[in-house]
């Protein structure tokens, strides 16, 4: 789960940019693995989100947003879970709630 605490507040002008994602008109499921996904699925549904990230009009302002919130889950801004945490490092314990 994202860092809840970090997520920006409630004005709209903050999430304007997810109504122009290419992945609105997508299948949400290409974006986020399935239980017990792994090898050659994995990578093949992770390379097709990828491609619709590559197309994507909010490309940078989803990455930004997803690296703030340290979202560890899914395909966002074209990067996977493992490229985003190999960016991030590893989450400080407590970093929630001092941010
Ligand atoms: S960069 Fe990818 S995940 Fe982010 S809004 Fe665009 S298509 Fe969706």
């Amino acid at each position: 789960m994202a860092m809840i605490s970090r997520l920006p507040g409630p004005l709209h002008q903050r999430w304007d940019w997810q109504l122009q994602g290419a992945c609105r008109r997508s299948d949400a499921r290409l974006f986020f693995h399935p239980s017990g996904e792994r090898g050659r699925a994995h990578d093949a549904r992770e390379e097709a989100a990828k491609r619709i990230c590559g197309d994507c009009p909010v490309r940078a302002e989803c990455l930004a947003h997803a690296l703030s919130v340290r979202e560890p889950y899914g395909v966002w801004g074209g990067m996977g879970e493992d490229e985003r945490r190999a960016v991030m490092g590893p989450a400080r314990r407590g970093a929630c709630r001092t941010a």
